[in-house]
């Protein structure tokens, strides 16, 4: 199912996000994981695409087999940092085949070192391609509350923006943020800038005091302090730091919907538990007309 037509849902929903393994071997694990994620029925499953510049040869295949199994809609990521039109239209091809109706449009990470060459310099020009392909995607493009960490200048990063949301995209999901105002802050600035599609903020649960350093270098967000007095106190104690860090995101995405945000996006790090107490921290709220 194509997600454009679900987006309006005048309820709570969440959506997950999970990565694909790296080889063969890990293939039937995160399978499992991802199907467990799948059965808390979320709004849609998207699955990353060789994150790090990167191709990934299992994405499509894990997307196919979450709509299989559990008829959850997914959304596949497509990178086209280094990549031909012919490998692009390739994918596309497989993608249409393997019944997928939703793509992640982007342009993804320079790998370090390297120079970026390909056929498309900005993922506004993969959604133009996708957009002109003979095929119906529902498209989706990535944001940024804090800019994106390429960019010098905030209004350039909202005017190119602007200019990926006109080459054809349905909605955007947000890079994670730890502070809500920053997100309240940026959807005033973008719908300032005639940018009206939905906006899905990304909430990352962090869990573990070795995921913060690693998220942040990601990222590039900003920490509050709350946030870090979090993770000074809890950090070396592993089960209170996923308890605290849960309940942290549950606090951002209440927030969210209380403020009108209906749609958000949980980055679940193939981590079926942590999904599952989100659910059930919100479960009162889920899908209830508040
Ligand atoms: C929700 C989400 C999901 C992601 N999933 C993945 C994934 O699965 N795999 C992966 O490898 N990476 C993923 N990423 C990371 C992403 O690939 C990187 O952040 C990448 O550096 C930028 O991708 P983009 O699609 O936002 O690029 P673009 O939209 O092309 O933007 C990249 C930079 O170019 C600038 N720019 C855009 N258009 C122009 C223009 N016309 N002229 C000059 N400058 C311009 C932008 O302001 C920005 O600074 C994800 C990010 C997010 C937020």
């Amino acid at each position: 199912m194509k997600l454009s037509e679900s987006l309006r849902t005048h309820h709570l929903t969440l959506s997950f996000e999970v990565f694909p393994p790296k080889t063969d071997v890990g293939f039937s694990s995160v399978r499992d994981a991802a199907l467990e994620i799948a059965s808390l029925s979320p709004l849609f499953m998207s699955v990353t695409y060789g994150a790090g510049g990167n191709g990934s040869k299992f994405t499509f295949g894990l997307c196919e087999e979450i709509e299989k199994a559990s008829h959850v809609p997914t959304l596949a990521h497509l990178t086209c940092v280094n990549q031909t039109r012919d490998a692009i239209q390739r994918s596309l091809d497989e993608l249409h085949t393997r019944g997928i109706h939703n793509i992640m449009a982007l342009r993804g990470d320079i790998p370090d070192g390297d120079t970026h060459t390909g056929d498309f310099a900005h993922a506004r020009d993969l959604i133009a391609y996708i957009k002109a392909s003979s095929y119906d995607f529902c498209i989706g493009a990535a944001c940024y509350p804090e800019i994106h960490p390429e960019s010098l200048d905030r209004k350039d990063d909202i005017r190119f923006l602007k200019e990926k949301v006109d080459a054809g995209c349905d909605f955007l999901t947000t890079q994670m943020f730890f502070d809500n105002a920053l997100l309240f802050h940026f959807l005033y600035r973008i719908r300032e800038a005639g940018i009206q599609v939905p906006v899905f903020p990304g909430i990352m649960p962090i869990t573990s005091a070795k995921q913060v350093e690693r998220a942040l270098t990601l990222s590039h967000s900003f920490m509050p302090t709350r946030f870090k007095n979090l993770v000074d106190h809890f950090g070396t104690h592993p089960a209170a730091m996923k308890q605290a860090g849960i309940a942290y995101a549950t606090d951002q995405i209440i927030d969210l919907y209380a403020s009108g945000i209906e749609n958000i996006h949980v980055y679940t790090m193939n981590k079926p538990d942590v999904a599952a107490a989100i659910c059930h921290n919100v479960s009162d709220i889920l899908g209830a007309s508040i």
